[in-house]
């Protein structure tokens, strides 16, 4: 069993030719509304790869609320602990222009009212086989889950995006850090991402390269390119989200690390080939039918 606790917000995504400029309208095209945000992203990611999946989080009191949480329960995710907060769901205000380039706001809203694990959260936390975090809740939460985890002998996948300053309590926590290029860099300061850097915080670390693929390496000395999947690419969003749910259900499963991080490769891959973010995540046949190939 899987375990994400994090982030439920509800996209908002405006197309128009260009995007405005301060105190400007702009008369745009399309407009696309669905649930998102990195946890729930994973959350279904995981219930879609196969996994029983368990969301903790929060969302708000409003009609979003219930159109996210009714989208994680069609997926398979199990939503009997999600907290709702009186008051507006996470929701993320996304300007896309021509280009495809995009401008974002996002109100984390109920996403920031979810502090202080309950002991009914704690249990359900000790009891999966991996815990998922994400950085779009509040600080103290990752590690009030992280620790929950620790002390349960639960696996613990940090997903440091968007990326911000880890405290060293936290980075004590972490059995496998996934992060793409820009987060790496962010976390340790350098230019380009340095692996041995991050195994010098934590024991395991995945490297994802986007059509690159990702890069593994550990503590144990193993450090491995695990390349793409060649796909037509339509639209990258949710890949990455894609990429982790599926390697937390592997690892979950009892795969090899290298080998659950070739399994999430077809995931990512499944997942940018399709348009559209969270509506995009791939199932088990989609994954396993391009692992295979
Ligand atoms: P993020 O969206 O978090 O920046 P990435 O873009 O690195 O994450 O994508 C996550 C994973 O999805 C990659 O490691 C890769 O396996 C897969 N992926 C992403 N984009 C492509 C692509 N264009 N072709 C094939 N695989 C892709």
């Amino acid at each position: 069993r899987i375990v994400v606790a994090g982030s439920a917000n509800m996209d908002l995504v405006g197309f128009a030719e260009r995007l405005p400029r301060p105190g400007e309208t702009v008369l745009g095209h399309d407009f696309v509304m669905a649930p998102g945000g990195k946890g729930a992203n994973q959350a279904i990611a995981a219930a879609r790869a196969g996994a029983s999946c368990t969301m903790l989080g929060a969302i708000g009191s409003d009609a979003f609320g219930v159109t996210i949480k009714a989208r994680l329960n069609a997926s398979g995710v199990d939503t009997e602990h999600l907290r709702t907060s009186y008051g507006s769901s996470g929701v993320a205000v996304i300007m896309v222009d021509g280009g495809g380039e995009n401008s974002i706001i996002v109100s984390p809203g109920a996403n920031n009212t979810f502090a202080g694990l309950s002991a009914a959260e704690t249990t359900v936390i000790a009891e999966s086989d991996v815990l998922v975090c994400q950085q779009e809740i509040p600080p103290d939460t990752v590690l009030a889950a992280a620790r929950a985890a620790h002390a349960g002998g639960t696996r613990f996948i940090l997903n440091a995006a968007p990326a911000r300053d880890l405290a060293p309590e936290l980075l004590e926590t972490i059995d496998l850090l996934v992060v793409n290029e820009g987060e790496a860099t962010a976390i340790t300061g350098t230019p380009e991402p340095d692996l041995p850097a991050l195994l010098a915080l934590v024991p395991r670390v995945v490297l994802t390269l986007g059509a690159n693929g990702s890069r593994y390496a550990d503590r144990d000395g193993r450090e491995e390119h695990v390349p793409a999947f060649p796909v037509e690419a339509a639209d990258s969003t949710a890949a990455g989200d894609a990429f982790t749910g599926a390697l937390a259900v592997a690892w979950g499963e009892g795969r090899d690390l290298i080998a659950a991080v070739r399994w999430a490769n077809a995931a990512g891959a499944a997942c940018a080939r399709t348009a559209g973010a969270s509506a995009s995540l791939p199932s088990r046949a989609d994954i396993d039918a391009l692992y295979s190939r």
